[in-house]
C-alpha cells in the first residue's frame, strides 16, 4: 500500500501508485485543460505531485514543451539565480565486493585495474584538485568491507580537510558510497561531510535485484532505506538520483520523485539535490546490452520537469554528459557541474592509458576546469565555488528556509562573487580573469542590501589583495 511517511522502502515506493500514476498520465496526456491546470499550478514556484509532472512527462505537443522549457528556466533563475557550482569527483578505491551488471567495479571484472588511494597519495590528488582551484569535492569508492571500511573513508575524509596547499582548501566533501547503518551515517556527519549522496540506480524492486545479483548492495530495502538511516544519524543534506538507461524512464523519474516527497513529508527537508546521470560505456560494460537508453529530448524533459517539481531542490550533471548537452541543461534547471573530472583513481596525478584502467566509466566532456569556467562565462552563468551554507549551518530545513525566503540575492550572489573573485586570482588564465573580473563588476550592483553590497566589494578588494576565505 501506498505510504508516502512510511519508513518502509516497498510503501514509499509503491509499485502500484507507480503504475498507476504511469497508466494515470497516458489515459490524460491529451486533456488540454488537466495539462494547462498543471502547468499554471507549476506557476506558483511551490511544485508539482510525482501525478502531475508525469502527467507532463507525457505530452509530446511542441508548445507545451516549450512552455515546460521557459518556465523551469524561469524557476531555476528565481530560486538560483545564473549561479552555478563547481564540484569535482574524487575516487578513492575501486575495489568492490557488489555484482552490480552495469559498474565495471563489479567483483567479477578481472580486467579493470584495481587500485585503493593511500592516504599520502590522496594528498597528491588534492593538491592537484586544489591547484585547478577546487573547493568542493565528491568522494567517490565502490563497497569494499576489508578495503575500503568506513574508516578508511573517514581517515580520508579527514586528509582532506587537513590539506592547505598554497592558497588552496577543499571546504566541503560530499561522500558517495554505498548503502550503510545509522551509526556510520553519525561518524560521516561527526567528521563534517556534506551531503550524503546515494543514487538508487533503478526503483524498480524486480529490474533492481536483476541488476544487483550479488553482495550487499542486492538488498532493495536497505538500499532504498538508506536516505531514512542518513537522516536518522543526523546528515540533513542528501543526495538522490536513478542511473537513466536501466529502467525504463517513466518509471524511475515517478519513483524519483516519490522518494522526493517521502523525505519531505517524513522529516520536513527533501533531497539537497538531485542527480541525473545517464549510463555511459564503460570498461566491460556495453551500454547496447541495455534497452532503456533515454534520448537527448527525453531527457531534457525530465530535467526541466524535475526543476518544476522540486523547485528548491539542486540539480546535479557530471562529465558524462557532452559539453554540447551541458549547455543546454544548465537552461532547465541544472544548478551544479563538475569540470575537469577523472574518473580513475589517481586519475589527478597519474594519466592512465585506456588499456589499463581504472577508470569507472567514460566521460563526455574532458575539458579542464579553467575551460569549464571560461564557457559558463560566456554563457552568462555566474561559476561559484562557494561552500558558505554548510560551513555556517544552514543546512537541511534552514537552507530550504533561505531559498524559499528569496534571501539568495543577498547571500549566495555575493558569495558567488567572492569564491568566483578567489578562483580568477589563484588559478584562472588570463582569458578566463578578463571575463570574471567583468562579470564580478557587473553583477555586485545586483546585490540588493546596500550593507552587503559595500561588504561584498571590501572582501573583492582584500582578495585582490592577499586575503581569502570571506563570506555571508
Ligand atoms: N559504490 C557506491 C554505491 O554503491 O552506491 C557509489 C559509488 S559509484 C562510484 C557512483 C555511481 O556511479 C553509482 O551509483 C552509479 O549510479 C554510477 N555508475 C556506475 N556505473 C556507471 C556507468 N557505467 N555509467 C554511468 N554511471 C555509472
Amino acid at each position: 500500500m501506498y505510504n508516502s511517511k512510511s519508513t518502509i522502502a516497498t510503501e514509499f515506493i509503491s509499485d502500484s501508485e507507480i503504475r498507476a500514476t504511469m497508466e494515470y498520465a497516458r489515459e490524460n496526456r491529451g486533456n488540454r485543460a488537466l495539462v494547462e491546470g498543471v502547468l499554471e499550478k507549476a506557476r506558483d514556484f511551490k511544485g508539482l505531485t510525482h501525478r502531475e509532472a508525469a502527467l507532463l512527462l507525457e505530452c509530446d505537443d511542441p508548445e507545451i514543451i516549450e512552455r515546460i522549457y521557459s518556465l523551469a528556466n524561469e524557476i531555476k533563475h528565481h530560486f538560483y539565480g545564473n549561479r552555478i557550482v563547481m564540484f569535482a569527483p574524487l575516487y578513492l578505491s575501486n575495489y568492490c565486493v557488489n555484482g552490480c551488471v552495469y559498474c565495471p567495479y563489479h567483483a567479477k571484472n578481472r580486467s579493470i585495474r584495481r587500485k585503493r588511494l593511500t592516504q599520502d597519495e590522496i594528498r597528491a590528488e588534492v593538491m592537484a584538485l586544489q591547484d585547478m582551484g577546487h573547493k568542493r569535492l565528491a568522494l567517490e569508492a565502490g563497497e569494499h568491507p576489508t578495503m575500503n571500511p568506513i574508516e578508511y573513508i573517514l581517515e580520508s575524509i579527514k586528509t582532506i580537510y587537513s590539506i592547505k596547499h598554497r592558497n588552496g582548501a577543499i571546504r566541503r566533501v560530499n561522500v558517495n558510497i554505498a548503502a550503510t547503518t545509522v551509526e556510520n551515517y553519525r561518524r560521516l556527519r561527526d567528521a563534517g561531510i556534506g551531503t550524503y549522496i546515494l543514487f538508487q540506480e533503478t526503483y524498480n524492486k524486480e529490474n533492481y535485484e536483476a541488476l544487483h545479483p550479488t553482495g550487499p548492495k542486492s538488498d532493495y530495502a536497505y538500499h532504498t532505506e538508506a536516505m531514512d538511516r542518513a537522516m536518522q544519524g543526523g546528515i540533513d543534506d542528501v543526495g538522490i538520483g536513478v542511473l537513466f538507461g536501466l529502467e525504463t524512464y517513466r518509471y524511475d523519474f515517478i519513483g524519483l520523485l516519490m522518494h522526493a516527497e517521502h523525505l519531505e513529508a517524513t522529516y520536513g527537508v527533501g533531497p539537497h539535490t538531485i542527480s541525473v546521470p545517464r549510463l555511459c560505456k564503460a570498461d566491460d560494460v556495453d551500454t547496447a546490452d541495455f534497452e532503456n537508453a533515454v534520448p537527448d529530448d527525453i531527457f531534457y524533459r525530465i530535467v526541466a520537469i524535475i526543476r518544476i517539481a522540486v523547485p528548491y531542490t539542486g540539480m546535479i550533471i557530471s562529465t558524462r554528459e557532452s559539453a554540447a548537452s551541458r549547455e543546454r541543461l544548465l537552461e532547465l534547471g541544472i544548478s551544479q557541474i563538475s569540470g575537469g573530472s577523472r574518473t580513475s583513481v589517481g586519475g589527478y596525478v597519474t594519466e592512465e592509458t585506456p588499456d589499463d584502467s581504472s577508470a569507472q566509466f567514460d566521460i563526455a566532456d574532458h575539458r579542464s576546469l579553467d575551460e569549464v569556467v571560461g564557457w559558463l562565462l560566456d554563457l552568462d552563468h555566474i561559476p561559484s565555488f562557494c561552500t558558505a551554507c554548510y560551513r555556517e549551518g544552514r543546512t537541511g530545513d534552514r537552507f530550504m528556509t533561505l531559498l524559499k525566503n528569496g534571501q539568495i540575492s543577498n547571500c549566495c550572489l555575493p558569495n558567488a562573487l567572492i569564491t568566483l573573485k578567489e578562483y580568477l586570482r589563484d588559478y584562472a588564465s588570463p582569458e578566463t580573469r578578463v571575463k570574471g573580473e567583468a562579470m564580478i563588476k557587473r553583477l555586485l550592483g545586483d546585490v540588493p542590501n546596500e550593507r552587503v553590497r559595500a561588504k561584498a566589494a571590501e572582501y573583492i578588494d582584500r582578495i585582490e589583495l592577499g586575503e581569502r576565505d570571506f563570506r555571508f
